[in-house]
């Protein structure tokens, strides 16, 4: 697969909740806390959410207590679900649907997640064998969110994921050590995978090529940092504060990552990363 196609294929991979039943906000599991006011059992709709499928606090959910709901992105599971495993079938017309749809769509959302990471790896520069067997696993993840909702249900995600992490951590060390040597960057990477640097002053600092994969910046000071070709597949960046940083090569960075962040209209972000509407209002 060509760089062109994957960027395309991350590229539609945007929510779309006007062609979705809602199903974030009622199909997850979610205990009150800081990012979300009240408790809510998997399958219970959201008591702020309409006959429509729209939310009625939309407006203004970081004041009464639903940050988290600004914070979450399905990266276009949910119309998938929606429209496509459901043929636009909605679980309150069918309500005899309902608890199969809401069980599919966290199995949907984490193909989704593969596919994304997997595509976006395509779009660097890589070698031919490596490129050959990311886009088999592409084609792969793509039929298997191809399937009808019993067959999704039989999926063992664990499996599945397995083989994806393995070739995504291959590419990260491939991408970072072919910036070095093409002379984007001349610096190596620390690998700091896993670290919990909850609250560190990592002001202004040159992180460049870091591996981040799953470490804990939950309230980090990245401000101004220079976060180019870092890998942060996995990283909690919860309130890090990533105001004029230049995240501008920063690989496997979600959207959800970024909007769970503190930035400003300084912070340079990848092309496919929209800057959160609550860092500018
Ligand atoms: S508050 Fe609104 S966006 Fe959040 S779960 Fe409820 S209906 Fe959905």
């Amino acid at each position: 697969m060509d760089n062109h196609t994957a960027k395309k294929i991350r590229g539609t991979l945007q929510a779309d909740c006007s062609k979705c039943f809602g199903l974030c906000c009622v199909a997850l599991n979610i205990m009150a806390s800081s990012d979300f006011a009240i408790n809510k059992t998997a399958g219970t709709p959201c008591p702020n959410l309409q006959k429509d499928f729209r939310c009625k606090t939309h407006q203004n959910l970081r004041d009464i207590g639903f940050k988290g709901c600004t914070v979450f992105d399905c990266l276009g599971a949910g119309q998938k679900v929606s429209q496509g495993t459901f043929n636009g079938q909605s679980w309150q017309e069918h309500p005899e649907i309902a608890n199969k749809m809401f069980t599919v769509f966290p199995v949907m959302e984490q193909l989704y997640e593969m596919i994304a990471f997997t595509a976006e790896a395509l779009t660097y520069h890589i070698s031919p064998a490596l490129k050959n067997r990311l886009t088999e696993q592409l084609e792969k993840l793509q039929h298997l969110a191809d399937l009808d909702a019993d067959s999704l249900l039989s999926l063992d995600i664990i499996s599945c994921r397995m083989p994806v992490n393995e070739l995504l951590l291959e590419a990260s060390e491939y991408i970072r050590s072919e910036l070095i040597s093409s002379g984007h960057m001349n610096k190596n990477g620390k690998h700091c995978r896993g670290v919990d640097w909850m609250g560190k002053n990592l002001k202004g600092k040159d992180l460049r090529m870091t591996d981040f994969r799953g470490a804990y910046l939950i309230a980090a000071d990245l401000q101004k940092a220079d976060l180019r070709g870092v890998d942060f597949i996995g990283a909690d960046l919860r309130d890090a504060n990533v105001s004029g940083a230049n995240l501008s090569t920063s690989m496997f960075l979600t959207q959800m990552q970024i909007n769970s962040a503190k930035g400003d209209d300084k912070t340079i972000l990848p092309p496919h990363i929209q800057p959160p509407p609550h860092w500018i209002q």
